[in-house]
């Protein structure tokens, strides 16, 4: 049994064929998803939690969580309206993450400063909620800065509640994920973990406790290699598995039910 604890299911290049994907999931092994909320946009945040809502129940579908967050590169839509909009999606039952939140010092779509406070507007509003947030971080090239300013903000500002989250898609280095499990969050993987240049991903996918890790696809985001370039879908967090397991000497399929077991016991799923 696999979790795939990010996919964007949302997606429009998912518009045609979303069944056969979850579909495609089922017969992979693949049980539940964490359907991230950030749609295109402030705008379309609630598309995940319709995704969930639509799938319920089916016979062959995975189970999907959904999440509600603006990401970082949308933090200059994030006002007044938008974070209502959060506060209100994260009393669903369903929305059980706030997310995918954070800071993107890459791309830069938002101005540095309104990425903070809008991150840390987000942290207030999942507090109050009581709900983990899922933690997205990429800095500029050959620097660690999103790093170091996200991570303070998670101590200072986060650690505290006591709610945790995850580091999703993971790509910093040992000290980072060191940092991030002292302050209560998961670490999760991503199909670039198989990509030829990912050694370092590799390295800390070899160190991170098991019962800290979790796996994802981030579809339609990331293929894994043998399909890397391709539109990804949750079925493939299996070559995540596969990769982990071969990392740490473990059956595939333990890396899978143990990143299952894990996910479950983090969100309180029965
Ligand atoms: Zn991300
Ligand atoms: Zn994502």
């Amino acid at each position: 049994m696999l979790t795939d604890s990010h996919a964007h299911l949302d997606s429009e290049r998912y518009g045609d064929d979303r069944t056969a994907i979850l579909k495609n999931a089922w017969d992979a092994g693949v049980r539940t998803i964490l359907s991230i909320g950030i749609g295109d946009g402030p705008d379309t945040m609630h598309r995940a939690l319709e995704i969930s809502r639509e799938h319920a129940g089916q016979p062959e579908t995975p189970r999907i969580f959904a999440s509600a967050g603006i990401h970082p590169h949308e933090a200059a839509l994030a006002d007044d309206a938008a974070l209502a909009k959060l506060d209100s999606l994260l009393t669903e039952p369903e929305v059980i993450a706030a997310g995918e939140i954070g800071l993107d010092y890459y791309y830069d779509h938002s101005p540095r400063e309104t990425q903070k406070r809008v991150f840390r507007q987000q942290m207030e509003i999942a507090g109050t909620r009581k709900k983990p947030i899922i933690i997205h971080c990429r800095p500029s090239d050959n620097s660690t800065n999103a790093w170091d300013d996200t991570l303070s903000m998670l101590e200072d500002e986060w650690a505290a509640t006591g709610l945790g989250g995850i580091l999703h898609c993971f790509t910093g280095e040992w000290d980072h994920a060191q940092r991030a499990l002292d302050a209560g969050f998961m670490i999760s993987f991503a199909g670039n973990i198989t990509f030829p240049k990912a050694q370092p991903i590799r390295d800390a996918a070899a160190r991170v406790p098991l019962d800290r890790m979790l796996i994802e696809t981030d579809a339609p985001f990331l293929a894994p290699v043998p399909n890397r370039g391709k539109r990804n879908e949750p079925a493939w967090v299996a070559q995540v598995a596969e990769q982990i397991g071969t990392l740490r000497s473990i059956e595939a399929k333990d890396i899978a039910e143990t990143t299952s077991g894990n996910f479950r016991r983090f969100f309180n799923i029965g």
